[in-house]
């Protein structure tokens, strides 16, 4: 999904990075640095806020009568379980419906269940006997209202038409029909749908196959790939369309009637973003068809359905030929949905606790995109970190790596996680390079696509193509919240502490941090890499050093402090940096004058420094723009 909130602005064009002759030097730190992840997969102990593991579904067929002009709609759902222990009840997810009836099917029998709600949107189906373990199919009847908010199964009305979408990230599709709402269970549906004739229907999948009969139009869907409820999607309306050629697949932009001709811009575009990302990942688009679906009155920006992305309709209708701040939202969105279908669709989080990290990585893979394909658009010089330092400051903020139960849990801090996870993500694309992050993705996509993971699996993907302890920096970073502050003195010693705003009072943490140094020494500039894991480190090295500038292109997750001196120096050698590193020179001193470290006349010493600049990106930065 993408919150439109979270979308950084678009900064300005990128200096020639100065360069250097880089020395990466592993510390030995980096071998000794905290805990090693289990080999074994996490498996997901029975908790109550969660189906019981001893019941699980292989299949489910849906079919639902729908008219948008009505607020009511009826449904069937069978759904093909197999039960491994012997039980008396069997639990699905269904919210704000009225479950008709429910029975358990099998080759020899047919029990009725009788339903009770339980917490947590689990219902549970009793018998009066013992379920033997073996597989049934689970028959539900069901009738639904109409949601007016932009969740579960939903009306939007615009120029006087109603239109039905459905939006079903985190926990809707429990509002729309029964079934087994968790990510974890990824298994075929079936879809099918009546409507009215006249009305336009589209699911996930291509249709198999279409009967009218006494004006009702029913369309029976493709069974679909193995997939999580929440990436189900359908919608009803009287859409016009426009084919998007040249993707790998079959693909239509449906909008609401009489908007076709505003497409031109995302058509011509789709396709090479779609073509980037197949390219990044090594594997081809996974599923059989990709649909986009202007939605009218979206609350929220986009939604990576499998096969069937619905967007907010002023991302997909524009000017045919938009300037270039108008162009950069629409093209990053349609490249973070996108990529979504490999990370987060084909490969999916086993709880919703990793789901920052599906959108993290959705957004550092639409900023690859952007970067590789639209240089122009200036995603080089966004330092995304930015979008979370001050959020990430508060003593009350929580880690990223939380417990999660309920709807609430998943919402609690998102917005903060996305833009960390990002920068964590960067962070490590930074210290291992492009080439061996990609490949690390790649390994990870392979061995797991169509299953489901946890944070750890990645980390692990990346540790293996890699000479650092990953995990370690992960779990430092993850698992407690906030980030270091490192002094550097001019003896060389490194001192980390938690950063906070003066006057916070908030509990001291250790990370495991890469630093890329970049220091002159003998009149010469070095680069090196080392990991710093304990609260004093020191590196002789930077003792004997004229200046030293720890953040290498502006990637790392931390601020940092030098000694007045060293300040001066490294602002007489300012152009040894470049565009991102001078701009994170001076939101590091701004920060620390606000954490009550320096005083003003620091950041005055880089105001005028920067007010100097030849590049008016710079200058701008030092103006406050
Ligand atoms: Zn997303």
């Amino acid at each position: 999904m993408k919150q439109l909130s979270t979308l950084a602005g678009v900064v300005a064009s990128v200096l020639a990075i100065t360069s250097l002759s880089t020395t990466a030097v592993l510390a030995q730190e980096a071998q000794t640095a905290a805990a090693v992840v289990s080999p074994v997969k996490k498996t997901l102990a029975d908790v109550e806020y969660r189906l019981p593991s001893t019941v699980a579904p292989t299949f489910q067929r849906i079919h639902l009568n729908i008219d948008p002009d009505k607020p009511a709609y009826s449904g069937t759902t069978n759904i093909d379980i197999t039960v491994k222990a012997p039980t008396k009840k069997v639990g699905f997810y269904q919210q704000d419906l009225t479950v008709k009836s429910a029975r358990l099917v099998s080759s020899s029998s047919t029990t009725p269940l009788d339903v009770t709600i339980g917490e947590y949107d689990i219902n549970w189906g009793e018998s009066q006997s013992e379920i033997a373990p073996g597989k049934y199919t689970l028959e539900i009847t069901f009738e639904g209202k109409v949601n007016t908010s932009s969740d579960g199964m939903y009306l939007s009305r615009f120029e006087e038409t109603n239109y039905i979408f459905t939006q079903f990230e985190d926990m809707h599709a429990r509002k729309a029909f029964p079934s087994f709402d968790e990510p974890n269970f990824k298994i075929p549906y079936q879809m099918t749908i009546s409507a009215p004739a006249h009305q336009e229907i589209v699911g996930n999948t291509p249709v198999e196959k279409v009967t009218v009969e006494n004006g009702v139009k029913t369309v029976e869907f493709e069974k679909t790939k193995p997939m999580p409820t929440y990436l189900i999607a359908y919608t009803v309306g009287p859409f016009d369309s426009a084919e998007i050629t040249g993707l790998s697949v079959p693909g239509k932009i449906y909008v609401p009637k009489g908007y076709a001709d505003k497409t031109k811009f995302v058509i011509k575009h789709t396709p090479e973003i779609l073509a980037s990302l197949e390219e990044f990942f090594g594997i081809k688009y996974p599923y059989k068809k990709m649909d986009f679906v202007a939605v009218p009155n979206f609350t929220h920006g986009a939604m990576e359905n499998v096969g069937l992305i619905t967007y907010r309709d002023s991302l997909l209708l524009l000017e045919d030929n938009p300037s270039v701040t108008e162009r950069s939202r629409p093209l990053n969105v349609i490249a973070h949905e996108l990529a979504h279908q490999w990370f987060g669709n084909l490969v999916t989080m086993a709880w919703w606790d990793d789901l920052w990290l599906n959108e993290a990585f959705a957004s550092w893979a639409a900023s690859h995109t952007m970067k590789t394909l639209y240089p122009e658009l200036n995603y080089a010089d966004r330092i995304v970190q930015e979008g979370a330092f001050a959020a990430d400051a508060s003593p009350t903020v929580k880690p990223v790596k939380k417990v999660v139960k309920s709807q609430p849990d998943v919402m609690d801090g998102l917005g903060l996680n996305y833009s960390k996870g990002e920068s964590i993500l960067q962070m490590i694309e930074s210290l291992i390079g492009t080439e061996k992050f990609r490949e690390g993705v790649q390994n990870y996509m392979n061995t797991h696509a169509w299953g489901n993971t946890v944070a750890d699996d990645l980390w692990r993907a990346l540790d293996n193509v890699s000479d650092f302890n990953l995990s370690a920096m992960m779990k430092a970073y993850l698992e407690q919240p906030g980030y270091p502050l490192i002094h550097i003195s001019k003896d060389g010693k490194l001192t980390q502490s938690r950063f906070h705003l003066a006057g916070a009072t908030v509990e001291d943490k250790t990370w495991a941090i890469p630093l890329k140094l970049t220091y002159q020494s003998n009149g010469k500039i070095l680069n090196e890499v080392v990991f710093i894991d304990k609260k004093t480190t020191v590196l002789p090295q930077l003792a004997e050093a004229d200046w030293v500038y720890p953040n290498d292109n502006a990637t790392g997750y931390f601020r940092w402090s030098v000694e007045p001196a060293q300040l001066n120096a490294l602002l007489d050698n300012i152009d040894a940096l470049n565009k991102r590193e001078k701009k994170n020179v001076l939101y590091n001193y701004q920060a620390l004058l606000n954490a009550d470290e320096v005083g003003v006349g620091s950041v005055m010493k880089v105001l005028n420094s920067l007010a100097k600049d030849d590049d008016p990106a710079v200058i701008r930065a030092a103006v406050g723009e």
